[in-house]
């Protein structure tokens, strides 16, 4: 399989993908280990995980050249990713052992009655390549944490730093027989999805995710789906300061070049601050500094994949067509590269597909709107329910809306933000359970009941 560098489509290495042979013989492997990785005290299986922290700190500027050069995700970004992906094992430091100890809940009379958390068993991660530490972090760490062998399926765009979580993993200490990598397309993902894993833990898009629930459902094992998004922001008429608001959804739209599950993709202003809430905008947005990833000033690189530079030249058409109105960008630029030159449409309805369909890339509608009412209504007009964030002074009318939205995550004066301390979770199409918080330990395991008289 060739890995490619999507700033300039050259090929960087190319590396063998698993045959159907070795997935069965790594599952196998697995099948073998796992019982010995759950008879591991919980405190050793998260001393070796500490340790794969501290390994990927002492090599993280190899690491971001990998992930930058695989995904074209900005260097000071893969920096920022790899770094604050470290949250997770601080997560799991103070609570992993607080969520996985046997809990006594009736310790007096004749029936002692205690609930045991036990490791699923060996399960399947296949993962995106957009934020490959955090989403990867947030499945496999957490589930080896709890007594579980991991087969893991990093993104074919994203095979490299699959690749150097399995050496890292294995140097800390997770046993060989305990974590395993498979390398290929969705073809490989297929393979998984063919045997008879004890859970899948999916995160990409829509699509697949819906094809994998049919092909896991038959199998009556646990599966979590992390899908996408088309996450609303609202500003409303009282917010303290519009400029700073501009910036902070201008961020949230376009870090790592809009390619984020939870990136603001379409955002609804109150009439009374529009006109200036999109002259700072857009001045924002022509301020970032487009280019080789490589650079640590880069804030825009190129996409990762080839074919959403048309997915987005469509959406732009789309809305163009149907008398938005293009404040910037709008094009890819000539020469080598995935590019997309970041986008701002503004007088935009939900008749267009760029406030609709999730877009993934570094492109943003901005729509008027008069009251609460109107902004509510077009913020649930939507398949999908990852998150929404108002922003505004008056905490009690931004939560009156927020209530209402059915999303696994609301923002107030925030947005594009996810903190191991609460659930990640997404409604409707956006997904089904929880990684992160105590709720993403618990996805790990099964509880067994145990009735005991003496
Ligand atoms: P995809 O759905 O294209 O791929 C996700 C994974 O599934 C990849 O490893 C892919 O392999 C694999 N795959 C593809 N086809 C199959 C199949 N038939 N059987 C099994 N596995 C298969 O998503 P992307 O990687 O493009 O990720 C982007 C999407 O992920 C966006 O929609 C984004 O919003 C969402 N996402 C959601 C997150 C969340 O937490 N809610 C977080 C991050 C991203 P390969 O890549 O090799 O084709």
């Amino acid at each position: 399989m060739q890995v490619i560098n999507p700033a300039n489509g050259a090929v960087i290495t190319e590396i063998p993908a698993d045959t159907r042979e070795q997935v069965q013989s790594k599952i196998e492997k697995l099948r073998k280990g796992q019982g010995l990785w759950a008879d591991v005290p919980v405190e050793e299986r998260l001393a070796a995980i500490l340790r794969f922290g501290e390994l990927v700190s002492d090599e993280i500027d190899n690491l971001a050249v990998i992930l930058t050069q695989e995904t074209g995700k900005p260097l000071q970004q893969s920096i920022n990713e790899i770094k604050g992906a470290n949250n997770r094992l601080v997560h799991l430091k103070a609570n992993a052992k607080k969520w996985l100890v046997e809990e006594v809940m009736v310790d007096e009379g004749a029936t002692k009655e205690h609930i045991a958390y036990e490791p699923l068993g060996v399960v399947a991660n296949i993962s995106a390549w957009n934020f490959p530490y955090n989403v990867g972090y947030n499945v496999f760490l957490y589930a080896l944490v709890a007594g579980n062998a991991v087969i893991y399926k990093p993104s074919e765009f994203a095979s490299l730093t699959g690749l150097k979580f399995r050496e890292l993993l294995w140097k800390a200490g997770i046993p060989a027989n305990a974590f395993e990598c498979v390398i290929g397309t969705g073809e490989v993902g297929q393979m998984l999805l063919d045997a008879d894993l004890d859970g899948y833990f999916f995160t990409g898009s829509y699509a697949t995710g819906r094809y994998i629930a049919t092909q896991v459902a038959p199998k009556l094992v646990p599966m979590q789906l992390e899908l996408g998004g088309k996450d609303p922001l609202y500003v409303m008429d009282d917010v303290a300061d519009i400029k700073q608001a501009a910036i902070n959804a201008a961020e949230g739209a376009f870090y790592n070049n809009g390619q984020s599950c939870c990136a603001v993709e379409r955002i609804y202003v109150q009439a009374g601050i529009y006109d200036q809430f999109v002259e700072y905008f857009v001045e924002e947005v022509k301020a970032y500094k487009i280019g080789d990833p490589m650079d640590k000033t880069t804030f825009i690189g190129p996409l990762t994949r080839k074919p959403q530079q048309q997915v987005l030249l469509d959406q732009v058409q789309d809305a163009l067509l149907k008398g938005a109105e293009l404040k910037h960008g709008g094009f890819s630029p000539e020469g080598p590269g995935y590019y997309f030159t970041p986008t701002v449409l503004t007088s935009v309805t939900h008749d267009m597909d760029v406030m609709k369909e999730e877009s993934f890339g570094p492109i943003i509608g901005i729509q008027k709107v008069g009251n609460d009412d109107e902004a509510l209504n077009l913020m649930m007009d939507t398949p999908y329910g990852l998150t929404a964030a108002v922003f505004g002074t008056d905490k009690d009318r931004a939560l009156a809306l927020l209530k209402q939205l059915p999303v696994g995550t609301a923002y107030w004066n925030c947005c594009d933000r996810v903190s191991p301390n609460v659930p990640w979770s997404g409604r409707k199409n956006s997904g089904l359970g929880s990684t992160l918080s105590y709720q993403g330990i618990r996805a790990f395991v099964q509880p067994k009941a145990y009735h005991l008289r003496d």
